[in-house]
């Protein structure tokens, strides 16, 4: 089966669980909480191609109503609390986490969350939030999609270096396979591969490109303190959004200090609360853990796709549910987690 297939199925079971009221009779697993990841969330989703991964706000709002009625949105502390003393925390917990900084976590979803009273944590990658610049990963949207080259030739000595960009799916091929090649690099070597795609581009194409699609933009500092202000969980996502276990130590210690000393002297005082860049095994390590520790980091959260058991859970591989662009599939997966 299509992963898209896969994907229109897991939407349409979630959509009828709702429908039928499934999150009414959830019962209670003790010790089990699970931490939802969230990216973007647009108030309309104008491209589909450019913003397939945004989470629209009226699907944003449809979930935030099943979590209001059927399961105790927490916040982040209150579960390392629960980890740390190894107890259970209240029945179907969930913590609500957003990654990468964008302005839409200001603009758009923190008025949703407060008039829910829901607490939440953003995870900022400083470096991006201190020169404005986007997630190479969105420029790559932007400019394989929209940009002008109808063919790219790329001189890389691993993997496919051409390709054709006339069809949708043609365009989709050549991002997985461009992400997929640049994501867990080293920092100089992936640095040369995205100055090679950004070259190929004349610099009004790509500023053209990113005002077109405002929302791929980072939350400014002054957004940021507002957050804090309003009582939201400001943590760090690393200083300049790489995968961290590729880095030699040094160059660990640096993403993860350089981001604590940004944080701090823009908004003061951050939690001490991580949330690893891409997220996936190939980003942490034994270094990545025991720097973080030795920093005074509480917890370190993950991508990977499990929920948190709270006898056994270690506080520096926090897995987390990545909440897909349809509140179907978040809803179908938070069922699958929550029935057992
Ligand atoms: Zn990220």
């Amino acid at each position: 089966m299509s992963p898209r297939r896969g994907q229109s199925i897991r939407r349409g079971c979630g959509r009828f669980m709702e429908w039928a009221g499934a999150h009414r009779s959830l019962p209670n697993i003790p010790y089990r909480a699970a931490i939802l990841c969230f990216h973007n969330v647009i108030a309309h989703r104008r491209d589909p191609e450019i913003e397939e991964e945004a989470l629209e706000l009226p699907q944003f709002r449809r979930l935030l109503r099943v979590l209001r009625d059927a399961f105790q949105v927490i916040s982040l502390a209150e579960l390392v609390a629960a980890i740390r003393e190894r107890r259970s925390p209240p029945p179907r917990s969930i913590v609500i986490s957003f990654d990468d900084g964008y302005a839409t976590n200001h603009t758009v979803v923190a008025e949703e969350l407060a008039a829910l009273g829901m607490p939440w944590s953003a995870f900022l990658p400083a470096q991006i939030i201190e020169t404005g610049a986007r997630q190479w990963t969105d420029d790559l949207y932007l400019l394989i999609h929209r940009g002008s080259l109808r063919h790219l030739r790329l001189p890389w000595s691993d993997g496919p270096t051409e390709f054709d960009l006339h069809t949708v799916q043609q365009r989709r091929e050549a991002l997985h396979a461009i992400r997929e090649s640049c994501r867990y690099l080293p920092e100089g070597l992936r640095r040369i591969r995205l100055d090679g795609i950004y070259g190929l581009y004349s610099q009004d194409e790509i500023d053209a490109l990113r005002a077109r699609y405002p929302a791929f933009a980072p939350m400014t500092w002054e957004q940021a303190r507002e957050l804090k202000a309003a009582g939201v969980d400001v943590g760090s996502h690393g200083l300049t959004h790489v995968a961290l276990a590729p880095q030699t130590p040094q160059a660990i210690r640096h993403e993860i200090t350089g981001a604590r000393d940004l944080i701090q002297a823009r908004i003061g005082e951050h939690s001490r609360h991580f949330s690893y860049p891409y997220g996936r095994q190939a980003s942490i390590s034994q270094d990545t853990r025991i720097i973080l520790t030795a920093l005074g980091y509480h917890c370190a959260l993950t991508l990977e796709q499990s929920t948190v058991d709270t006898r056994t859970q270690n506080l520096m591989e926090l897995p987390r549910l990545i909440a897909p662009p349809s509140a179907g599939r978040t809803l179908f997966n938070l069922w699958q987690r929550f029935i057992r």
